[in-house]
Parts: structure tokens; sequence; C-alpha cells
């Protein structure tokens, strides 16, 4: 499921890779949905601030009354609230959800701090979450333990005799680290390869072997491959950050340098051999199905069979490989590369993805450069948090039980049901109005739509983890177990039925997907919380904010990558020629339209309309949906949409504002570098302003006029 679930998520842009948990290495749990972290306490807060987190609520009194609406929404909404939030230091960014991010970390803190505490009488899943935490939060043993804990694995790297023991030490490794048996093309994919179990594209109801492109340390292929000034020193940064780990692991200071060079070497090799991230948009470029024997011609230096029986993985109908030519490119280098470097480049591996989990040094010169130099970040968050954000990655399940329990009346649940059958009906007849499509592809779709399963909150049934051994006292050792339950879980997926019932994020996670091989729509309960859902707002209010966002999720399914799917999940084109042909039209506008300037992140960075088209197809048809939505609840209750609530603005004007609302962001430029180059999500202030000004709605609720910026002479609409 990597492939097309990551891609079609909807991820509040900040929360994609952007953490400085993310940029540890840390996070991705099972999918390569990666772990929200929007995180951080009040502005300028105390390390230890957390316990009296507060929610933010939707409140007019922050307009800016000064500016006009019809020049620039986003400031119009956001600059009070801006102002009055800078980004806290340990922060590479800030938004109006980040006060959320801390409540919710703080109710996970107390179920984990009570299962830590309480050592002499717990149960099995209490004991599992307990001392998962006491060990992260143990820093002088982390400390007095220094490497030991990576030794065995560092040992056995230098050890190895011959290329022909390189298979087995890759299925370790993917063993050992979180996400570091998933490919893709983002910086914490799998040493060499990914290997998942992926529903078939071609039939959906079948799980089968994807083989995936992987390989990286650095955000993706363009961080090695960009020739501009900025892109080579932070290639140069890299650099001495590979020499001082190596320093750090016991190297020479000329050893570890020319070591740190044969790791770029490689890695630029594996970066040249990538398909990039739009090319991997569209999913027939990436459903090549093959034989095992197929497999094993491309990359012979791997012994397929005995990778295979390391992982566990049961017969697969065939095996998928995304890219085949980055195969065939990695076995050109490992015959090119003598084994010594081959060890360099594993022993790298090792020693960064471990570094999170090992002593000060260590951690302090990963967070110096993946948080500070690539992401901005200032400071380190409190220890706390990271160990928090780790538990919910490695136990989500069992975390979240009780996270659901603590936070998530069944009301809210209710609640949010309701609105999600109103935008869903709000899609019929956005559907029945389109000019532009014919009666039969209007009727696949609304096959489509009504085939959509909605998952509200949490699963139906949690994971077992009651053969995941934790121990107190080897926090290494605890993420190499958790890591290896969920990715063997996962591939044991393989050549079964599809499961139904799986998420790919954890109940407190702030984020929300569609799965276009399940044709679901998922949010987690964390989302479903102020300033996204807030059950003491109207619902001009909600609407906004959570409307919008199921908007998005449901439009997901008929977005540039999820309309080549069908009511089942299959990879099956449903659409006339012509539709198709008025469907791509319609898309470039809007990929034209989001291809700009981004002057916040330096000159000459720019958005990737390519790159963001599905997100930007979600955020313009989800908010119409919403404002459908809206209308018609108000309707049921004699009103219009232009009426006037207590305070004195419209519920249209209210709805507009509470969207804005909810997306108010400061972000670190070094930040927002990262995002336009690796994320498929727009940034806020687009996916505020250019949204309202496609929108003939939004223009009627502040009256603007013809030539101002929020009125765009060529509007651009898909859904
Ligand atoms: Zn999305």
């Amino acid at each position: 499921m990597s492939i097309s679930r990551s891609t079609a998520t909807f991820i509040l842009t900040l929360c994609v890779a952007l953490s400085t948990q993310a940029l540890s290495a840390q996070t991705r749990t099972a999918q390569t949905v990666p772990a929200t972290s929007t995180v951080a306490g009040a502005p300028g807060a105390a390390a230890d601030e957390g316990k009296a987190a507060k929610l933010e609520h939707f409140d007019p009194n922050l307009i800016d009354k000064s500016l006009d609406p019809c020049n620039d929404f986003y400031k119009y909404a956001c600059n009070k609230w801006i102002a009055a939030n800078p980004i806290p230091p340990d922060q590479v960014y800030w938004s109006s959800g980040s006060g959320l991010q801390l409540w919710n970390e703080s109710i996970l803190r107390g179920t984990l701090e009570a299962a830590s505490a309480n050592a002499a009488n717990r149960d099995a899943v209490h004991q599992k979450i307990g001392d998962y935490y006491a060990a992260c939060m143990d820093e002088n043993g982390i400390d007095a333990a220094g490497l030991k804990p990576l030794r065995p694995e560092l040992d056995r790297i230098s050890a190895m005799k011959s290329k022909k023991d390189l298979t087995l030490e890759i299925a370790r490794l993917h063993h050992m680290f979180p996400g570091a048996w998933l490919g893709g093309d983002n910086e914490s994919s799998a040493p060499f390869f990914g290997l998942n179990g992926q529903q078939d594209y071609d039939n959906a109801s079948i799980v089968v072997a994807q083989f995936d492109q992987a390989g990286l340390s650095l955000p993706n292929r363009d961080y090695y491959l960009k020739t501009d000034d900025k892109s080579k020193e932070v290639l140069k940064k890299y650099h001495a950050h590979i020499q001082k780990m190596f320093v750090l692991a016991g190297e020479s200071e000329a050893q570890a340098g020319a070591d740190a060079s044969t790791v770029i070497e490689i890695e630029t090799g594996l970066a040249q051999a990538q398909m990039d991230n739009v090319t991997r948009r569209d999913t027939k470029n990436i459903n090549n199905k093959m034989t095992l024997a197929q497999v094993k011609e491309l990359e012979p230096s791997i012994d397929w069979d005995a990778y295979l029986k390391a992982v566990k993985a049961p017969a697969s109908e065939h095996y998928i490989v995304t890219a085949p030519n980055f195969f065939r490119a990695e076995e050109k280098l490992i015959q090119d590369h003598p084994l010594e470097h081959w060890k360099v480049y594993l022993r790298w591996q090792a020693i960064h993805r471990a570094a999170p989990t090992l002593d000060k040094a260590m951690d302090e010169e990963n967070f110096d450069f993946f948080a500070h130099t690539l992401a901005g970040a200032e400071k380190q968050r409190p220890r706390w948090r990271r160990c928090v954000n780790a538990a919910d990655r490695d136990l989500g399940d069992a975390l979240g039980q009780a996270y659901v329990d603590k936070a998530f009346p069944p009301a809210s649940r209710d609640r949010t049901i309701q609105m999600v059958h109103a935008i869903e009906a709000a899609l019929t007849d956005d559907v029945a109005s389109l000019a532009w499509m014919s009666p039969a592809t209007k009727e696949q779709a609304v096959v489509k739509l009504k085939g959509i399963e909605d998952k509200i909150g949490y699963p139906k049934r949690w994971h077992d983890y009651s053969t995941v051994t934790i121990v107190r006292d080897n926090y290494l050792n605890n993420v190499a177990q958790a890591t290896s339950f969920e990715f063997e879980r996962w591939i044991a997926k393989i050549g079964k039925s599809v499961d139904r019932a799986e998420w790919t994020m954890t109940p407190p996670t702030i984020n929300a997907y569609y799965d276009p091989q399940l044709n679901t729509i998922n949010f987690p309960a964390g989302i479903l919380q102020p300033p996204f859902f807030d059950p003491s707002q109207d619902d001009a209010v909600n609407f906004g904010a959570i409307g919008m966002v199921i908007g998005h999720e449901i439009i997901h399914g008929f977005d540039d990558q999820g309309r080549k799917f069908d009511a089942h999940g299959n990879l099956r084109d449903w659409w006339t020629a012509d539709d198709g042909k008025q469907y791509d039209e319609r898309g470039k506008c809007i990929s034209d339209e989001y291809t700009q300037d981004v002057p916040d992140a330096g000159p000459g960075v720019k958005q990737n309309g390519l790159l963001t088209q599905g997100e930007d197809t979600a955020d313009n048809g989800g908010i119409r949906l919403a404002l459908a939505a809206l209308e018609s609840s108000l309707k049921q209750q004699g009103k219009t949409l232009d009426d006037k609530g207590s305070d004195g603005w419209t519920y249209r004007q209210r709805f507009f504002l509470s969207n804005a609302y909810s997306w108010c962001t400061s972000a670190r430029p070094e930040i927002t570098r990262l995002i336009v180059t690796t994320d498929p999500h727009s940034m806020p202030v687009f996916r505020i302003d250019n949204v309202v000004s496609n929108l003939s709605e939004f223009q009627q609720a502040f009256g603007c006029k013809a030539g101002q910026k929020m009125v765009r002479a060529n509007a651009c609409r898909v859904w």
C-alpha cells in the first residue's frame, strides 16, 4: 500500500516529514504515511511545558480588520494569530493545530507515566508501554551504555566476508529500525530497497509483495542531484555530519572523512537511479508485475530467496517492482564498489538510524544536521515529547486505546459521522451538476462514491503486541523489537486476502487520509478535536475546519491519482476518453496555478504544481463540498448562509474564516524549502489564498470585485 497510500494522504502539510522527529529518522510507522508531529508548547514556554496544554478555539476577534479580505485573505485571517504565536525554538513551524499536538501528547504522557511508575501492579500492555517509556526517558542509562546496544550489529557488519553476506545484513537492518523496510522516495526509506505487503493494483482483493526503490538518507533525490549553491552547501554539511558520526563511533578523523565520501558516493548513485516523485504519482508507472525469476535477474547480487526467507515472506502470486531501473542500477553499484564500501554504507545506515536511541553526543549531532541544518529547528524538543512520539509510533494501538477512552467521547464520533454523510451527499449533487462530465462517467463516479467506507476515530480491532518483548533498560532493543513485529505483521499479509480493517495512522494522530485501494476515508480521533472539530462551536465553524478536511479526503478518490482507481480499489479506467481529457485540462489549470514562487523560502524557490496537483484538487473540491453541506444543514434549521450570527459575521463568512484559521502557520525557511522539494501538499498560504481566489462563493461572502487579488481571472475548478 505504501506508494499510493502515502501520496494520497491528506496530512496537514506541515506534518509530513517536517517535524524534527521525522527528520531524525525516528518517525514512520507501518506505511510510508508518516506519523504527524505538529508538536510544541506555548511559544517560549519552558522545556517541560505540556501538563497545562490548552486547546485553541476559533476566535473571530483574531481577524485583522485593518486588511482587505479580498486582497489577501490568509493575512486577514491569520496575521494577528501569527504575530501572537512566534515559532518556539524547538519547532520548525508553528500552526493553530500545534496546541492540539501538545494536548494530545500530554494525554499520552499521562498514560505512559502512570504505566511507567506503577511497575509492581500492571497488566501486560501497561508493562510494555510503561517500560518502553522508562527506557526511552533513561538518558543517564543510555549515556552510560554508549554505543553498546548497537555494537553487535556493527560487529556483524565488520565480519562480513563477501558481497554474498549483504543479503542477510539487509534483512537484519530492515527488521531493526522504524520504517527501515519501506521503500519510497524519502529519507527514511529502507537500506538498499523496501519490501511491503501491498494490495495488488489490478486486483485489490489480494495482497502481493512489492519491492520498492530506497536507500537514501537525505529528504529525497534532489538533495543529491541539484547543483545550485544552496544544495551544494547542504551536501557539504552532510559530509561533515557523517564524518562526525563516524568519529563518535570510534573512527579516526581521516578514516571518517573518507568513509563519509563513500556514503555520499553510494547514496548519490542510488538517487540518480530513483524514479522521481512526480513520475511515481501515476500508479501505472510503478505497477510493474514480475515473477521472482525476473526480480532475480534485475539484481543478481542479492540472494532473493534467502532474503524472503529471512523476513518470513509468504509466497506471492507475483512481485511488483516499482522501479526496475533502480534495481538494475543498484546491481551495477554493488558490482562497481568493493565490499569495504558496502560495509561503510551499512555501518552508516545502522549508526544514522540508531542515533535517536543512542547517547547524547550521537543524538545531538543527529539533531544538529537533520533537524537544525535541514529544517531550521534551534533546539531539541524536550525528551518526554520525543519519547511520547516514539511510543505512539512503535506501540500505537496500545496507547491509542487509552487516548480514545480519555479524549474521544461517542458524541464527537456521532457528530463527525453526520458531517461525513452530509458532505458525501454534497458530492452526489456536485457530480450530478457537472456540465463537463457525461452521464456514463457520472454513473460510475456515483458508484465509487457510494462505495467509500467511512472510518472514524479508531480501528475496530486493536493490534495484539503480546509477542513483542519490551525491557526497561535497552531503548534500542525495544525499538528493534517493535519494528520487527510491525514489519513481519505487514509481510505476513502477502498471499492473503486484503484486511479492510487496517489503519495506517494511530488514533492520536492529527491527520487524515484517503486510501484509494481500500476506497476508505480515515479520520483518527487525534484530529477530531479543536480547532479542527470543536463541539463548542456552531456548524459554520466546524464545516469550515474539519468539514473541509472531510471533503478533501473524499475528493482524493477523484483527484489525478485517485480517479484512476475504481470503487473496488482496482486500477481501472472508468472514464470515457473524452471525460478523461476534460479532467486533464482542468487538472492542468490547477497544476499551472500552483506552480508558483515561494518567497518565504528564498529566491528561486518554486512550488511544483505537478507534485501538488492531487492535494490542491482535494483542497479546492473539499471546501466546495463542505460549504454545500453547511448550506443544507442551515436550511434544515430554517437559515441561510448569509444570515448573521450573534457575532455579526454571516455563516458564510464564519465558514471561510474558520477554514483559514485552521491553517494559520509560521514556518522556518529551511523547512519551507524541504516541503517544496518533497511534499505533495502546498504551503498553507496557498491552501487558503489560491482556493478562495478560485471560488465565487468566497467572493460573495466578502463582496470581492473583479481585479482584486482574491478574484482570479482564470479560476480553476475540477470538482
Ligand atoms: Zn490530501
